[in-house]
């Protein structure tokens, strides 16, 4: 196998491209495909500071890695869920890139402060994943507005948004497919986000983070019970596997086209927004979402 740009050995085969790429020329088709996704939705710019969510996962470390290298000044948020030793070890991951690229990490210790995301969730009636996601949908946005941060980026990759874009487009969930985008732009104190690896497999991360010597935690999270997701991922793959290509056909077809399922914006959207009565922060009800789910932890502590 030989590299589609300079006929040296290849080291990654990239059959929905129908191309190979030696080592230096894969990371420059990688940083490519990164440059295009913040290019075409004008994610940022390399004046705006950027805090990337580090989960301690492969994607969101080689996101960090990626835009580094790239020259934009990014630093990393860890959210410390208190799930054990996952969440010791995936934070020790993420301590290890701030050291390599020489960029702050900020931790935010909520299973110390609060309790462990499992005796939140248990409290709540909730599953772990939806109250980790209320935890960390707050915590990004918090530290961003508090620091001073002008972007959120997270490490959601083609296979995520495509999986994502199959599930609603089975239950024809329209307003949720209009709003799949890499870019959610800033709006009433929510701080604009950002997935700048949505042109990039799971696969071609993996690579990524391989070639450089990235060390991540590779275990699923063991809260993680979100099956419907991970169906949809291996329905995607199955298909790939018979018609390499379908995947990112799927997906990046899509944002070409997605002005199709657009909603007009309501006024509800934008009148409705209230301040939690506990924390402050922007929110559609008098208390936001966080503070509801940490209020079941009351009792715990008095
Ligand atoms: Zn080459
Ligand atoms: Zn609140």
């Amino acid at each position: 196998m030989k590299c589609r740009v300079c006929k040296s050995l290849a080291v990654i085969s990239l059959p929905r491209h129908n191309s190979a790429f030696c080592k230096e020329h894969f990371f420059e088709f990688f940083y490519n495909q990164v440059k295009k996704a913040i290019k075409e939705f004008r994610m940022f710019r390399p004046s705006e500071r950027i805090l990337v969510c580090v989960s301690g996962g492969k994607d969101s470390l080689s996101l960090w890695h990626a835009l580094t290298v790239l020259g934009y000044p990014a630093d990393g948020l860890y959210i410390d869920l208190g799930i054990g030793g996952y969440s010791e070890k995936s934070k020790e991951m993420a301590e290890k890139m701030a050291n390599l690229l020489g960029r702050r990490l900020i931790i935010v210790e909520f299973g110390r402060e609060y309790a462990p995301v499992n005796v939140v969730a248990k409290r709540a009636r909730r599953s772990e994943c939806s109250a980790c996601g209320t935890i960390k949908r707050y915590y990004f946005n918090r530290v961003a507005l508090e620091e001073g941060y002008d972007v959120v980026a997270t490490g959601h990759n083609l296979d995520d948004e495509a999986a994502r874009l199959l599930g609603n487009i089975l239950r024809w969930h329209i307003p949720f497919i209009a709003k799949q985008l890499p870019v959610l732009e800033e709006e009433n104190e929510l701080k604009k986000k950002v997935k700048p690896l949505c042109r990039l497999t799971e696969q071609e991360i993996a690579a990524y983070a391989f070639l450089n010597r990235i060390s991540y935690i590779r275990d699923e999270c063991p809260m993680s019970q979100d099956s419907t997701s991970l169906l949809y991922k291996r329905a995607l793959n199955l298909i790939e596997a018979e018609s390499p290509g379908t995947k990112h056909f799927f997906y990046l077809e899509f944002l070409k086209q997605r002005d199709i399922f657009s909603v007009s914006p309501t006024n509800h959207d934008r009148t409705g927004i209230k301040r939690c009565e506990i924390c402050g922060s922007a929110s559609q009800t008098d208390i936001c979402s966080f503070c509801r789910l940490v209020s079941y932890l009351q009792p715990l502590k008095t």
